[in-house]
């Protein structure tokens, strides 16, 4: 994928932020509480290996991704901390997980087997493994007492392929305000971990939202994801919080042309939008195929510190603003982040566009250069 770096258009991160949200929060945990830093889908877009490096200058002890791909890259970077891959990985692949150190999540004893098969044709080498458990988030997992025990059973017959690293779960309602399905689930988790002859290293239940609001439930591994980047895992939802979090991504960029368009004059694709009178326009060079949603039409950006409406459809790689006044070509537009005093956070672009800021910041796409300040 081509990377626009000739192009002013930049995600900026800055590794500070992220250092001090991962400290922030190891120093609420107990002492023999880990934390495992979340960096799947490339750190939420911020750059997994970036951000993992941060995350382990600030103290945390290993990493937690959705591939077993995103698990060697982390690896190529010569990262030695454990790596869990939370997903499912096809069990053929477990050889591939073996020989690389890290850790695969698997919910059925058919796929032990599987992957059992898949250590044998390689030399049995040891996997690490991790136990999901579906305690009520419907996705991964075992669900009842008979299946565990006998996944159990068959990991400490076969403890020359398998070593039972950790069990977990993960909760479906941990960012909400009513704790009741919460409640349940942990104590579903319980009942079941209770079926294993001996706990394993690691017993973790905590995303982000847990281990901020549920930090009594943490056991003694947290998977701690879009709070490292300083977002609020519920939103709105739950505006307390232990620490402040600070945003690590901005998105910035320049306008590229600058023009004033007189009283019925129309922009962009369909001719949705008619200038009511004398409008300086201006022209910012990303859009949709850069993650900027086409229907951010009648958000704002900011230019000079203030806010400029944008003004007709966003197209693939541009877009068009309402500038209060002329304003050189080349004058700095913030997207996301602060500008003299004002902000524009992902949150505030997630409420416009109806989503999530984890889904926002996990589509702005790699033609987007990353910078990263405060290494
Ligand atoms: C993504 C994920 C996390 C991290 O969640 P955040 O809400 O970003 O903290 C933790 N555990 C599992 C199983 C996940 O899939």
């Amino acid at each position: 994928m081509v990377v626009g770096n000739l192009r002013p258009a930049t995600v900026t991160v800055d590794l500070a932020a992220i250092r001090h949200n991962v400290s922030e929060e190891i120093a609420r945990l107990d002492g023999h509480t880990e934390m495992f830093a979340v960096v799947k889908a490339d750190g939420y877009g911020h750059g997994a290996v970036p951000v993992a490096q941060a995350c382990a200058e600030a103290g945390a002890t290993g990493f937690c991704v959705a591939l077993l791909d995103e698990a060697l890259e982390l690896r190529a970077a010569h990262f030695t901390q454990p790596i869990l891959v939370l997903g499912i990985t096809p069990a053929n692949e477990a050889a591939i997980a073996a020989a690389n150190d890290v850790s695969l999540t698997f919910g059925t004893l058919d796929w032990l087997k599987d992957a059992q098969a898949d250590l044998a044709a390689h030399a049995h080498r040891n996997l690490k493994v991790h136990i999901a458990l579906d305690t009520g988030m419907g996705r991964i997992g075992f669900r009842e007492e008979d299946d565990l025990a006998a996944a159990a059973q068959y990991l400490t017959a076969h403890a020359d392929s398998f070593t039972t690293e950790g069990v977990f779960t993960h909760f479906a309602t941990a960012d909400e305000k009513d704790t009741t399905y919460f409640h349940a689930q942990a104590k579903r988790f319980n009942e079941l971990v209770a079926v294993l002859p001996k706990r394993p290293r690691y017993v973790h239940v905590s995303n982000s939202a847990t281990s901020l609001w549920h930090a009594a439930c943490n056991g003694n591994m947290i998977r701690f994801g879009v709070a490292i980047y300083g977002l609020n895992p519920s939103g709105r939802g739950i505006p307390e919080v232990p620490y402040p979090l600070q945003p690590a991504l901005s998105l910035t960029s320049e306008l590229t042309f600058v023009k004033q368009l007189h009283q019925g004059d129309a922009v962009s694709y369909g001719a949705t939008y008619h200038a009511s009178g004398d409008e300086w326009i201006g022209t910012i060079p990303l859009g949709y195929a850069d993650g900027w949603l086409r229907r951010l039409q009648g958000f704002h950006v900011l230019v000079n510190g203030a806010l400029c409406e944008i003004v007709g459809r966003v197209c693939m790689d541009q877009f068009m603003v309402r500038l209060p006044n002329k304003v050189p070509v080349g004058t700095k537009v913030t997207l996301v982040g602060s500008d003299q005093g004002t902000t524009i956070s992902m949150q505030d672009v997630a409420d416009y566009s109806r989503t999530i800021h984890y889904e926002l910041c996990c589509i702005l796409t790699q033609r987007l250069p990353r910078r990263y300040i405060n290494q």
